[in-house]
């Protein structure tokens, strides 16, 4: 399974702590198990027999379905924990004539599990040994009280002082994280967008397009826009103006039309709109009013020959037909040709172009 972010590295991580854990409980009870030549098979302790049990069947779950839900930690710590007391208890009663250290070995037995396992999770730490400890105190009677109490406060001196230090990692290591994702998401969305008018670039369109044609069933209108003459605009007020011209038209581009239709910068002074959801004659209206919006601009334009003394703008519109992009833009461009010829500053929609220019299915394909 590959990880795609942080919390899942956590979430696999936790999971494989449970598991290790559980295996350490199995491995030690069985061992103990084994190992009780001093006693009957009817004598074999029940606790010793629940912590297996207990922690295999957890164990065999977790392998048969690894996306459910784990048990928590800390409720199985503790259910083992006060098995392993009891355990404790049950068999220093059987043994504590012939061997003295039996106290002391269980207890650092139980904080070995605990230590290997538990060493990032310091709740379900305290949870696994505090039942062996307590347990161990009692029946030490005072005997041992300075070497038990050692061998619970070292560890878990060490424990806490780990525990913050892993906070603080992790908690550096989220916020590189958050940090790395928003400035992911800034880049992404930033390379949608054309710096200079702000409108979406092809990038962006592509993107906006698929989420249109996936989440909207009605009537879509591409429209081709290409602003007229611009080469001589460029050519004699300069390339510094050009750019001003540009941003401008943009504006008044993304002014004519309703927030939910995509304006793109699709070439260097071409422009397609994607007018969603909308009529036939809704779309021409809303493209009748670009042309008169990049009209009222009022930016001068003494070399748009026989057109007009400002900026003006043409257009092809064309119905976009079982979501086929290419083929509606194919349409649009030619409206927009059959516009340029007839003039410019001119709005066609492709199914009133003259007869001649009306594209054949073979043009088509
Ligand atoms: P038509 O009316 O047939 O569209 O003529 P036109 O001159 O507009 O068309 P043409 O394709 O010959 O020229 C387009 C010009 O647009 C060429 C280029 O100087 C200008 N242009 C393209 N991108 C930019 C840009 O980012 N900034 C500036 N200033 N000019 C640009
Ligand atoms: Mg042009
Ligand atoms: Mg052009």
């Amino acid at each position: 399974m590959k990880l795609q972010t942080y919390d899942e590295l956590l979430h696999s991580k936790y999971r494989l702590t449970v598991m290790l854990f559980l295996f350490l409980n199995t491995a030690t009870s069985l061992f103990f198990l084994l190992n009780h030549h001093h006693q009957s098979p009817s004598r074999i302790l029940l606790p010793t027999l629940l912590i297996p049990t207990m922690s295999t069947m957890l164990l065999g779950w977790m392998f048969l379905k690894p996306q459910a839900k784990f048990p928590l930690l800390n409720s199985v710590a503790l259910i083992t924990g006060i098995l392993w007391a009891w355990h404790i208890a049950l068999k220093y009663e059987l043994i504590f004539y012939f061997d003295g250290s039996y106290l002391l070995i269980s207890l650092i037995s139980i904080f070995f599990i605990s230590s290997i396992a538990l060493s990032d999770h310091l709740l379900a730490f305290c949870l696994h040994t505090a039942p062996a400890a307590a347990t161990v105190l009692v029946l030490d009677n005072g005997n041992n009280l300075l070497m038990i109490l050692f061998t619970i406060a070292l560890p878990l001196t060490g424990f806490t002082l780990h525990h913050f230090m892993r906070r603080r990692s992790d908690g550096f290591t989220r916020r590189l994280m958050s940090q790395l994702y928003e400035e992911k998401q800034t880049y992404s969305d930033l390379s949608m967008l054309d710096p200079l008018t702000g409108l979406y670039n092809r990038r962006g369109l592509k993107n906006r397009l698929q989420n249109v044609l996936e989440n909207h069933s009605g009537s879509h209108f591409v429209l081709l826009l290409d602003i007229d003459h611009f080469k001589a605009y460029n050519d004699n007020y300069g390339h510094a103006m050009g750019d001003q011209a540009l941003a401008r038209v943009s504006v008044a581009i993304r002014d004519a039309v309703r927030s939910r239709d995509i304006v793109t910068r699709y070439g260097g002074e071409e422009f397609l709109v994607l007018l969603t959801n909308v009529n036939a004659s809704i779309a021409l209206k809303l493209a009748e009013r670009i042309r008169q919006y990049v009209l009222d601009l009022d930016i001068p334009h003494r070399f748009n020959e026989r057109v007009a003394t400002h900026v003006t703008i043409s257009a092809g519109i064309a119905p976009l037909f079982d979501d086929d992009f290419e083929l509606a833009l194919a349409n649009a461009d030619r409206a927009l040709y059959v516009a340029k010829n007839q003039g410019r500053n001119t709005i066609l929609c492709w199914d009133n172009l003259p007869a001649a220019n009306t594209p054949q299915p073979a043009d088509i394909l």
